[in-house]
């Protein structure tokens, strides 16, 4: 046995450092928060419900039903029902459903989509008593972007949270880049 800890089991100064502990926590105020009447605003960047970025150009949703969030989904919760414009060709996103009982909130979504159409709000008070309540459509997703995310918030949300951008991928000063082929004299 050691001197230290001889002294240790001689002085119990284990149990005189949980004791001290106790009286420590006894001195301290209890915090309690009166939930729901007391709510704690979530972080910037929460990973709350799910919202739909509506373009304010068109007023319409800004996905282009590409799939790509649908494809790396780990949960695959992203359902996305599309179809083509006669006159324009374009895609149009007749359906975009997402669970949200199977959803992980990895917001893998979020950094997968190339136009920035889909977002994860600070909201978590979401919870209901019926899978329909959860099961998050197109227009619920819309109505989501314009009562949390609308304005500068959806604005900054994209530039702090939605990853890679463009500039993550800029060439550092000095690196290495291919060169046009040289010009030949005369030619
Ligand atoms: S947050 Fe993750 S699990 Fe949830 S829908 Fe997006 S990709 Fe799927
Ligand atoms: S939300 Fe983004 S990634 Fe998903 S289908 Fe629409 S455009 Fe594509």
């Amino acid at each position: 046995m050691t001197i230290k800890k001889f002294i240790n089991t001689v002085f119990m100064t284990e149990i005189l450092k949980g004791m001290a502990l106790t009286f420590r926590s006894m001195l301290t105020p209890a915090i309690t928060r009166q939930y729901p009447k007391v709510k704690r605003s979530a972080a910037a960047g929460f990973r709350g419900e799910h919202a739909f970025v509506r373009d304010p150009e068109t007023g319409r949703e800004k996905c282009i039903g590409c799939g790509l969030c649908g494809a790396v989904c780990p949960s695959q919760c992203i359902h996305i029902y599309t179809s083509e414009d006669p006159e324009t060709h374009k895609k149009i996103v007749d359906r975009y459903e997402i669970e949200l009982l199977r959803c992980v909130y990895c917001a893998f979504c979020v950094e997968a989509c190339p136009v920035g159409a889909i977002s994860l709000t600070e909201n978590y008070e979401y919870a209901d008593y019926s899978r329909e309540a959860l099961y998050m459509t197109k227009e619920k997703l819309l109505a989501n972007w314009d009562k949390f995310m609308a304005g500068k918030k959806g604005e900054e949300y994209f530039k702090k949270f939605w990853h890679p951008q463009a500039n993550d991928f800029a060439a550092y000063a000095g690196q290495a880049v291919f060169n046009h082929k040289p010009k030949v004299e005369g030619k």
